[in-house]
């Protein structure tokens, strides 16, 4: 039996009631078959079995008043996966699905995430099963203090770094500094995301949208092709969709459709975002006002529809597997060329299956969503030296990153016989650059 076979065999029995995390390590390793009958020093050296178990996951608890003196408590977890390649980095997810498998699956995919953006980034991710949904902003100040209350004893600029996810964005970040700097007394870059006025970088808010415009835009040049005519769906219409719209927009391709966890607006003369903008980011609406405000648009209860509008490339910006078989087969049947992940996983694995064997052109999360955390890097960077660079410089930097990261994961997939498939590309590449530095580490 193979190396790997052997790991798999273990995965599901050692992570009971874990499948997000089991889906993503099998993912993960099926993937990155081919390298290890050519190094038998991995097995040698316990490689998969000690990159498969966190360095530390911390669960503690949050307990907060709300508006009507009620005591409320809920989880918060810190899984700091691999440092090998650096600090812990990844970022904090507000959200009621939020469990250790769900955390786990989310650091184990920022590891290979942030090897790939060539940048000395460990992985790590957390968060907590709070709503921020309909609370006020004195009940997520509330929950922010006390969530850092606990969470600043395993953090620091030099040991993890933690982000924005899901529920968590420059307010949320705020509440989150002005605790920790309370608490400590040091103003530190223990987290980024923050506010341009203490020690924010410019470009960060609009960085995993962009990369992922960025990066798509690379995939179609290296086939002659280009944004220009090309209608793109989009789900969500959080921090990822938003900017990926922007981008995308820039770049000369027609947006149609976008979405929220009610359902999906389809404008066939291309989504105003400006509208979008001031409904989700300003208003804090729902997407299904936006059909009140355009005489072409309608808005359609359910999610995964969305899928059933033809398209030349779909970009899942909302939440993990949001696209399933049916979806995948509909969108191939209706003429989709290239699908980039802006989500973490949004694409289950019989989906990705289906892509691959139609010749799609998908670019995996780990790979097309990394402009954020890249963007967190260069945050850190900024905030070491004190000193900011403009909005033109971050920009650049991350074109430049983003278009490092597709040739990256261009080159390993053809050069291990899998030419054009990224998800073995990106695997492969990112796990080798932190197989690299465990393994130059010792037994640790
Ligand atoms: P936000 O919370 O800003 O937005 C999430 C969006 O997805 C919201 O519009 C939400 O709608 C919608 N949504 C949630 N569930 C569904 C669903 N089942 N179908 C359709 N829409 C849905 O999150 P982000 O944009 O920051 O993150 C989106 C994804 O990108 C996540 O997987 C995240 O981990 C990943 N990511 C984010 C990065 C970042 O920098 N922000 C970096 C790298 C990855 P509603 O408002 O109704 O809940």
């Amino acid at each position: 039996m193979s190396y790997v076979d052997k790991v798999l065999e273990k995965i599901e029995e050692k992570n009971r009631g874990e499948p997000e995390f089991i889906q993503a390590a099998t993912e993960i390793l099926e993937s990155l078959r081919p390298m290890f009958g050519l190094n038998p020093e991995y097995e040698k050296a316990a490689l998969l079995e000690r990159i498969l178990i966190p360095e530390r996951a911390i669960i503690f608890r949050v307990p907060w008043v709300d508006d009507e003196g009620k005591i409320r408590v809920h989880k918060g977890f810190r899984v700091q996966f691999n440092s090998a390649v650096g600090p812990y980095k990844g970022g904090i997810r507000f959200h009621p699905s939020v469990n250790l498998s769900v955390m786990k699956f989310l650091a184990f995919e920022q590891i290979f995430k942030n090897g790939l953006t060539g940048l000395s980034i460990g992985g790590a991710k957390g968060g907590s099963n709070f709503n921020p949904k309909g609370k006020s902003d004195n009940e997520i100040m509330s929950f922010c203090q006390s969530f850092m209350s606990e969470l600043y004893k395993y953090i620091g600029p030099d040991t993890d770094v933690p982000a924005g996810d899901i529920g968590v964005g420059g307010r949320e970040i705020g509440y989150l500094f002005g605790q920790y700097k309370k608490l400590t007394g040091i103003h530190a870059g223990v987290l980024t995301g923050a506010g341009l006025d203490f020690g924010g970088s410019y470009v960060r808010t609009e960085a995993t949208g962009y990369g992922l415009g960025y990066i798509m835009d690379n995939a179609l040049k290296a086939r002659g092709e280009s944004f220009e005519g090309k209608d793109v769906v989009i789900s969500g219409s959080g921090n990822v969709a938003i900017y990926a719209a922007e981008k995308v927009e820039q770049l000369g391709g027609k947006v149609i459709s976008m979405s929220d966890s009610s359902g999906y607006i389809h404008d066939p003369d291309g989504i105003s975002l400006a509208d979008v903008k001031q409904l989700k980011e300003v208003e804090r609406k729902r997407i299904s006002e936006y059909a009140e405000l355009k005489p072409n648009a309608e808005f359609y209860c359910g999610c995964s529809d969305i899928w059933n509008l033809p398209c030349d490339v779909a970009l899942p910006c909302a939440t993990q597997n949001e696209l399933d078989t049916k979806s995948a087969e509909t969108l191939i049947s209706n003429g989709v060329k290239y699908v980039g992940e802006g989500a973490n996983m949004p694409t289950t694995l019989e989906a990705t299956n289906k892509f691959l064997d139609a010749g799609i052109i998908l670019l995996p999360g780990k790979a097309a969503n990394a402009g954020g955390v890249a963007t967190s890097a260069l945050e850190m960077s900024q905030r070491s030296m004190r000193i900011p660079w403009t909005f033109e410089e971050v920009d650049k930097k991350l074109q430049d990153i983003m278009s490092g990261i597709y040739k990256n994961i261009d080159t390993a997939a053809a050069e291990h016989g899998f030419k054009d498939n990224y998800i073995r590309g990106a695997n492969i590449a990112g796990f080798l650059k932190v197989s690299r530095a465990m393994m130059a580490q010792g037994v640790v």
